[in-house]
């Protein structure tokens, strides 16, 4: 009867809703105990100058060292946010960039800017900005070698609450960037009332050039407009990065320069072994 299959699709649907809330429970726990057990590391992804291919700075990209694999933050990072871990987990990758900045300033005489990402949760946690503020100061870095990564979306959540803190972390020094530009909802006269540097172009749209090339020329065009540096994402051809060159793009970031890299391997690529200060004499 409908009665019954109503009833089964309910003992159903609940057994889902168990299901669902047990693997983010266990998740959970599991995050937990990676924190812990120190199982994040940081991977670090190149920017570079389009016209000289100089590396002008990085973005720092979380991975989870879980039983020898690596585990990719698109798997874990939601699960992060809806549970509230993501809070601390931020506040070590916070943490790790600046001791990182100060490390290589360091070891190789080098001031490169990492930037880091910071979802929604953590951009609405009161505790991000004093957490940003002292740990640039526990490690001694100056502020503009941090940049914050924000996605168009989480600034679009509560605009006005939005460029308060923004304009605070400016204050302060630091870097603003806004991340996957073009896939939110911006309305432009917002835009101009954001406290922002950088705006970075969403990898969907530079895997559309250079035939499909209008959104990329528009944001293009803002940036010039309002003064921003922009940074194209996910660059991977060289068809595509002669694109973004004809139309004095500054900045890419993409397969095509690197993939993000380990802490190491991201050294020995990028640093002069000549710069490095000499530890044995
Ligand atoms: P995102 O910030 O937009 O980072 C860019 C993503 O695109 C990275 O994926 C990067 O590896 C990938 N990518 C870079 N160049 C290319 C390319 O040429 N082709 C393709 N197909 N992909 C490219 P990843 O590392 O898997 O990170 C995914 C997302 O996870 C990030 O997107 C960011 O939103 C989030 N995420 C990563 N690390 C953190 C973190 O430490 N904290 C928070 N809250 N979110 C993070
Ligand atoms: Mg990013
Ligand atoms: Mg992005
Ligand atoms: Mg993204």
């Amino acid at each position: 009867s409908a009665k019954a299959a109503g009833s089964n699709q309910w003992a159903f649907f609940k057994s889902q809703m168990t299901e669902r809330a047990a693997v983010r429970l266990r998740t959970e726990a599991s995050l937990h105990e990676a924190l812990l057990n120190k199982e994040f590391v940081l991977f670090f992804q190149p920017k570079l100058d389009i016209h000289t291919s100089e590396i002008v700075g990085c973005e720092a990209l979380i991975r989870w060292q879980k039983d020898g694999q690596l585990v990719s933050p698109v798997s874990f990072i939601p699960i992060a946010e809806e549970t509230g871990i993501i809070i601390p987990i931020g506040r070590w990758v916070i943490e790790q960039s600046c001791k990182t900045i100060r490390d290589w300033q360091a070891r190789y005489n080098l001031s490169l800017p990492i930037a880091i990402n910071v979802s929604s949760q953590q951009f609405q946690d009161q505790s991000l900005i004093p957490d940003i503020k002292q740990a640039a100061l526990r490690y001694q870095i100056d502020p503009k070698l941090l940049e914050i990564e924000i996605t168009e979306t989480s600034l679009m959540d509560d605009i006005e609450s939005a460029i308060v803190k923004l304009q605070q972390l400016k204050t302060a020094g630091f870097g603003i960037a806004v991340d996957d530009f073009g896939t939110g909802y911006s309305s432009l006269s917002y835009l101009r009332r954001l406290p922002i540097t950088t705006m970075k172009i969403d990898r969907g749209f530079v895997s559309d050039l250079p035939d499909d090339s209008a959104i990329a020329s528009t944001i293009l065009m803002l940036g010039k407009q309002l003064n921003l540096s922009i940074v194209a994402e996910g660059i991977e051809t060289q068809e595509q990065l002669k694109w973004l060159q004809d139309q004095d793009c500054q900045i890419g970031q993409g397969f095509y320069f690197s993939q993000p890299l380990a802490k190491q391997e991201f050294e020995n690529k990028y640093f002069e072994p000549a710069n490095a200060a000499v530890n044995d004499k």
